[in-house]
């Protein structure tokens, strides 16, 4: 038995007692059958906007999507909860579409009349149940879906797919959020229809690919969106990797190139969508520069730097914005980087250096699913010593601004202006500190600086 939050039940007791009818749809009820968290609700109505917007004052009209958005208050889970705290429920009225020659956008969106005809314009059976708080209208069998954890359109699959191409992607991003099967008719008419994906926008697609990879069945739907034909269109490197082989005597890999990134990604610790693709597709430069050496060793020198390259045509293809591009570039073009507990502090310093310190916890996140991702365990003695020192170091001073004194402390104490000698102070007095003969305390640097006076002068 499931119930509607108090709210919504308001909501539609608004709406019918005006003498309309009102249901919660699509995602909401979806998640609400499988016992999930929903993220807002969405109702439909055959109320014009028109109409709910006079029913309910603190609505406003979303012109774009034809949705009224109210914003209602939340129930306080306990006294200290803001009053202020409000929940948006989006409410959209019976729509008919019809046409969709360019295989992205109905040609025309009109009213409809009924329920099932709204709910027959809906992408997938699991989301085209309605529920009023009492019943379900389910014409679709969207239950025995979720209940058999299927994917299936609503209507012929293929017709469906012509109409909006997106929606193989969404066939997809629900299949790895949910952990379903696409039907196999669903199925075949994607990859029946594959193609098609290239009439929908970048950012469309960027944003589809991101939720799949974020979404906890994230590996297996990147063999999904392979099998299915998508993969080609979306990334293509990615493909190609498949069929580069690593096994060879001394090396510890027991995957292709394409298994591995796609076992890369299922480890990898990071939530975080751009991180994710960084992990997915570190190694792409491995096809480019896959050679075998004459005692029948495969290397694959520089292909981080291969892969960085890669990279960045990806960026563009996808649309990232230039913080992400350049974050997908960084992960990847130093992934390889050494834990040898033989290095000094100053290589490690250049290391945060390039990465960037507020990257660290990424592109160890990358280490781990990357580390997973080819048969070796989570972690190694090395690595945790490499993490210690990484904390170490970033407690030591990496540049003169990271100085407990400034210019103004060496113009005082000198008694001069701003001139070359200030910077020759700062470096000497730095070198010391770096080395470690020098602690980086105030009172310190300033007696070590009255010290230099005679010789600086
Ligand atoms: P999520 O939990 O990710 O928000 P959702 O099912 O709510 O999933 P939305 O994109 O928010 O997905 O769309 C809400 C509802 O609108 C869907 O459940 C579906 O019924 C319908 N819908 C959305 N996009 C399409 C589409 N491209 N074609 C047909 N119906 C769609
Ligand atoms: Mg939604």
């Amino acid at each position: 038995m499931i119930t509607l939050p108090q709210s919504v039940q308001t909501v539609i007791g608004t709406l019918t007692s005006a003498g309309f009818e009102a249901y919660a749809v699509g995602g909401s009820v979806r998640d609400l059958l499988l016992g999930l968290e929903t993220k807002g609700w969405d109702l439909t109505t055959n109320a014009t906007p028109e109409e709910i917007l006079r029913l309910f004052p603190d609505s406003f009209y979303d012109n774009q999507f034809g949705t009224v958005g109210i914003k209602i208050r939340k129930e306080p889970k306990d006294t200290a909860a803001e009053p202020e705290l409000q929940d948006i429920y989006e409410i959209t009225t019976y729509r008919s579409e019809e046409g969709y020659k360019d295989h992205r956008h109905p040609d025309k969106i009109s009213w409809g009349k009924t329920l099932t005809e709204d709910l027959s314009r809906r992408d997938f059976t699991i989301n085209a149940i309605a529920f009023d708080g009492t019943s379900l209208i389910d014409p679709y069998g969207g239950q025995e879906n979720l209940k058999t954890k299927r994917i299936k359109t609503v209507g012929t699959a293929s017709d469906r797919f012509r109409e909006d191409a997106l929606r193989m992607l969404r066939a997809v991003r629900f299949a790895a959020k949910l952990g379903f099967t696409i039907e196999t008719e669903t199925a075949a008419a994607i990859l029946e229809n594959a193609q098609l994906i290239t009439e929908i926008s970048s950012e469309r697609i960027r944003d589809e690919f991101f939720k799949i990879l974020t979404a906890p069945h994230a590996s297996d739907a990147m063999l999904v969106l392979k099998n299915l034909g998508l993969l080609h269109f979306i990334l293509p490197e990615l493909e190609i990797a498949f069929s580069t082989p690593q096994k060879s005597p001394k090396r510890h890999h027991v995957y292709d190139v394409g298994t591995h990134s796609v076992m890369a990604l299922k480890y990898c610790p990071s939530d975080d969508a751009v991180v994710r693709l960084a992990t997915l597709i570190h190694d792409l430069g491995k096809p480019k520069t896959y050679r075998v050496d004459p005692s029948g060793v495969i290397t694959f020198y520089n292909h981080e730097v291969v892969g960085a390259h890669i990279a960045k045509h990806v960026s563009d293809r996808l649309r990232l914005s230039k913080k992400q591009s350049e974050l997908l570039f960084t992960l990847i073009r130093w992934h390889q980087f050494s834990v040898d507990e033989r290095q000094t502090d100053s290589a490690l310093r250049r290391f945060i250096r390039r990465v960037g310190k507020e990257n660290l916890p990424h592109i160890l996140a990358l280490r781990i699913g990357d580390r997973l991702g080819g048969g070796a365990s989570e972690t190694s003695w090395r690595l945790e010593l490499y993490k210690k020192r990484l904390e170490e170091v970033q407690q030591q001073p990496f540049s003169v601004s990271d100085l407990a004194i400034d210019g103004n402390d060496v113009m005082n104490i000198y008694a001069v202006k701003p001139g070359p000698l200030i910077g020759k102070v700062l470096d000497a007095v730095f070198a010391q500190v770096e080395k470690g003969t020098l602690p980086n305390e105030r009172e310190a640097l300033l007696a070590k600086i009255e010290e230099l006076k005679t010789s600086m002068n």
